[in-house]
């Protein structure tokens, strides 16, 4: 048979994210019954290792949803903001801005409060709002992937709950390269994937759901059916997902977090993570005109957004440096492309991003920014 020639890129961008050998080859791994005994064998290991990396303990149940974190976020809208309740959504870029159209799609009374591309959740403005609009229900990013910044989930999380509203996570890019200590959180219910620091293919969204959420989804009507919590945790304390799961991923899924939680240990990978931000950190500190976009105590330990000189354009972001890199093996990111498109038209510094989530290494991240720093010196 003939094999087609893609380029194996090495992915430095923020999902999905390189992928271990060892990883591609588990999935070769036997296919399996959705609703045979086979399941125990992956998914019991999957939500018990699922748990330890978040720091779940047993007041979380792990769920599988078919689809990508998305799924997870929207079944958390759908089955956790009853009718005629209000949604209060917390953005800080992008994605903060994808949850709110996630509500406003499905109907919900939802309104939107942004802070300053860049800034983390002003906690002030935050409480004041609270207080004007009484949410029942507030939603926010954890860790803001267009900008590199990661919010004080807990303090976010206790000042919603000061205010009598449930707090729901989009965590979908740092579950896995940062301790959650989900148990102590606060949130009702958090949403993830697989495919970013977890360094797997895209295909289960992940949700953490509290009994707190597993009691209010069971009041709530109009929840869908792949969106509905209470059906999908029927299936997920059998060890089952409610439809057809990607049995390739399931068992991918199953070695790579064994491999995670009993071979690298959950503090070593966080300590990894945290290590390659700290790279970029001084990395940055010594290139001429480039500078962290994320202020200090906010940033991510996965993604690090970086602010270029005033006066490099998206054009030479996207068609020079990036094909530049590809040429040499590597998958740049040139920015989130709606952010840049945003700062370029208010004529502000454009952010580019590097991705360090998941298994990238640091002697791999060392590579990477030495080629990078060659093809931004270039720009000047
Ligand atoms: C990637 C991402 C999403 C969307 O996740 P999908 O798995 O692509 O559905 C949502 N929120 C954040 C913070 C992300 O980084």
């Amino acid at each position: 048979m003939n094999k087609p020639n893609f380029a194996p890129l090495k992915l430095f961008i923020t999902g999905p994210t390189y992928i271990r050998d060892d990883v591609k080859q588990a999935a070769l791994l036997p296919e399996f019954g959705h609703r045979d005994t086979e399941n125990d064998l992956r998914f019991g290991p999957i939500r018990e290792n699922l748990r330890i990396l978040a720091g779940a303990g047993a007041a979380y149940e792990p769920v599988l949803f078919l689809g990508s974190g998305s799924t997870a976020m929207e079944a958390s809208i759908r089955s956790l903001v009853a009718e005629g309740e209000t949604l209060l959504n917390v953005s800080v870029g992008a994605f903060g801005d994808h949850y709110y159209n996630i509500a406003v799609a499905n109907g919900k009374k939802a309104e939107n409060l942004k802070f300053d591309y860049g800034q983390a959740i002003d906690m002030a403005v935050l409480e004041k709002k609270l207080v004007e609009l009484k949410p029942a229900v507030v939603s926010f990013t954890h860790n803001e992937t267009s900008t590199g910044v990661t919010n004080d989930m807990k303090a976010v999380c206790a000042l919603i709950r000061k205010h009598g509203a449930m707090p729901l996570v989009d965590g979908v890019s740092i579950f896995g390269g940062a301790d959650l200590d989900l148990a102590n959180s606060g949130a009702a219910m958090y949403s993830t994937a697989t495919q970013k620091s977890l360094a797997l293919p895209a295909g289960f969204g992940i949700g953490f759901i509290s009994r707190e959420a597993e009691e209010k989804s069971k009041t709530v009507t109009c929840k869908g059916h792949t969106t509905d919590i209470t059906k999908q945790l029927e299936r997920a304390r059998k060890n089952q997902t409610l439809t057809t799961p990607n049995c390739t991923l399931a068992n991918q899924m199953c070695v790579q977090l064994e491999r995670i939680v009993k071979e690298e240990g959950v503090a070593n990978r966080f300590a990894r993570h945290a290590e390659m931000r700290g790279m970029v950190e001084a990395w940055v500190s010594r290139l001429d005109g480039f500078e962290m976009f994320a202020p200090k105590g906010y940033r991510s330990p996965t993604v690090s957004a970086v602010l270029c000189p005033a006066g490099v354009t998206t054009g030479q972001l996207k068609k020079g440096v990036k094909e530049s890199l590809r040429g040499q093996g590597y998958l740049m990111d040139p920015g989130y492309g709606k952010l840049n498109a945003a700062l370029e038209a208010e004529g502000r510094r454009l952010v580019i991003r590097v991705g360090h989530m998941g298994d990238i290494t640091p002697d791999m991240l060392a590579e990477y920014l030495g080629k990078l720093e060659a093809e931004l010196k270039k720009l000047q």
